[in-house]
């Protein structure tokens, strides 16, 4: 059988090649880490999850939780393993990243149809099928490469990363531990505010110093990525409807009612560090701990890695690639993860398995596979092939991407659309397994 050439070792490139060599597929992973790291990129590791340490909600009737089961039903090793370190975080599947990490790591080191390669790749080998997976942050030469075959600019955006503070440095005669409307496990670290206190904070956060970008372009802020003093500069009350939302909390420690509440996010499973949720920020590290350390509770906060900015590399998927995610100027070339379009975790871990089922059925002469809109995996591949090309941009796994139930009950339509899915991934497991 012929070799397979993965370029990035992350989610994606991680899922990709575990798939085919557990097929019996020869597969030459290549990374350019220890040799040189990204800017977001610090561990040795694969599959490094480089920010928030949560692959989002496991309730099934949200479309994260259906996304995840969707995965586990096609068997990603990497969604296993999530659930297998996972940390407890309420309803969302939140993971040991340095223990996620090193059991990926292990099971590619350990695999003997995976042959890995340090080294930065800004070439394609022709008699090879190639799964780029290099990720937002794609390395110049490779980007370079790319635009060469694809013969258009690539599209950007900017993503941030959150601080993470030592959990012995928090107060906790201020913070309190507490789940919103006192439901399920008080995972959460909460730090209230009252209005004056809420107000200092406010005023410093917008007026604060941030690090200089290259190339910044406001437009290109991705959403649900947006910098917690960008989203502040929208207004006095932004924040407080946004992540740093008080209802559904009482302060332990006050009678007051919370004007606002900064939640923090356990980071690992013995629960040492944690990270300020929706503190997504491109403050500089100084500005940072002053900052953040006017937060009641965090005034001697330990910071164990400040949040960060960074550029985000990403193709044009309407215009360059089919909708098994490969070139259309050359079916040897498949894009997994991010760079590919689709946007976050789960969605680049669902690519990379994607692409690696479609590589595996092209290597054996069996029809490419795709999936209907009745799936998250379906409907964001629908999405991404159909979408506008003039003002595309990454997507998530949300309900809209998919066929529509009517159904005026929120509750029970996001149930059929579990079900749906379910059915339609063991329609089309049968035919992967044909
Ligand atoms: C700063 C930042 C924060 C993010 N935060 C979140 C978040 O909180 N939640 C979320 O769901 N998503 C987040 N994302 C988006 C996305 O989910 C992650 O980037 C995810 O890791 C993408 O997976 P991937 O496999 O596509 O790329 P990566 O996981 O980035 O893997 C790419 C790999 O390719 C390697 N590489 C790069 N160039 C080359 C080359 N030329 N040759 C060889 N190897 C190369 C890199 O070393 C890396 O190991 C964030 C992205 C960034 C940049």
């Amino acid at each position: 059988m012929k070799e397979v050439n993965v370029i990035g070792g992350g989610l994606a490139g991680s899922e990709c090649a575990l798939y085919l060599a557990n097929k019996g597929v020869k597969v030459n992973l290549f990374d350019i880490k220890t040799k040189q790291f990204t800017p977001a990129h610090h561990s040795d590791n694969f599959a490094e999850i480089v920010c928030s340490n949560s692959f989002k909600s496991d309730d099934i009737t949200t479309a994260s939780g259906v996304f995840k089961r969707e995965l586990t039903q096609l068997g990603s090793i990497l969604i296993k393993t999530a659930y297998k370190f996972s940390v407890p975080a309420g309803q969302a599947l939140a993971v040991d990243r340095e223990a996620f990490s090193s059991e990926i790591t292990r099971l590619i080191k350990q695999n003997k149809n995976i042959n890995v390669i340090c080294d930065e790749v800004s070439t394609f080998d022709k008699n090879a099928i190639t799964v780029v997976a290099t990720g937002p942050l794609t390395t110049k030469p490779m980007c370079d490469a790319l635009k060469q075959k694809l013969g258009q600019d690539f599209l950007y955006f900017y993503d941030a990363a959150a601080p993470i503070v030592s959990a012995e440095s928090i107060d906790m005669n201020k913070a309190f531990c507490a789940s919103r409307y006192g439901k399920g496990e008080a995972d959460y670290i909460n730090c209230a505010m009252d209005k004056a206190e809420y107000t200092n904070f406010y005023n410093q956060l917008i007026s604060a110093k941030t690090a200089q970008l290259h190339d910044f372009d406001k437009n290109h802020i991705f959403e649900s990525c947006m910098p917690v003093e960008i989203l502040a500069k929208r207004g006095f009350d932004a924040l407080r409807f946004g992540p740093l939302k008080p209802v559904g909390i009482t302060n332990l420690h006050k009678s007051d009612k919370p004007f606002a509440v900064v939640q923090l996010r356990k980071e690992n499973i013995n629960a040492t560090m944690y990270n300020l949720v929706g503190f997504q920020t491109n403050l500089t590290f100084g500005e940072q701990k002053r900052v953040f350390s006017l937060i009641p509770g965090l005034e001697q906060a330990e910071f164990l890695r400040y949040g960060v900015m960074h550029t985000n590399n990403f193709v044009n998927f309407p215009v360059c690639l089919d909708k098994y995610s490969r070139l259309k100027k050359d079916s040897n070339i498949f894009i997994a993860g991010q760079l590919s379009g689709v946007e976050g975790y789960v969605e680049s871990i669902a690519s990379g398995l994607y692409c690696a089922i479609n590589v595996y059925n092209m290597l054996n002469n069996k029809p490419l596979i795709s999936f209907s809109a009745d799936t998250i995996i379906g409907g964001l591949y629908n999405y991404l092939t159909n979408a506008n090309p003039n003002n595309f941009q990454p997507i998530n796994a949300n309900f809209g991407i998919l066929n529509p139930i009517s159904d005026k009950n929120k509750q029970t339509r996001n149930q059929k659309y579990y079900a749906r899915s379910i059915a339609e991934i063991e329609r089309v497991l049968k035919q992967i397994n044909a």
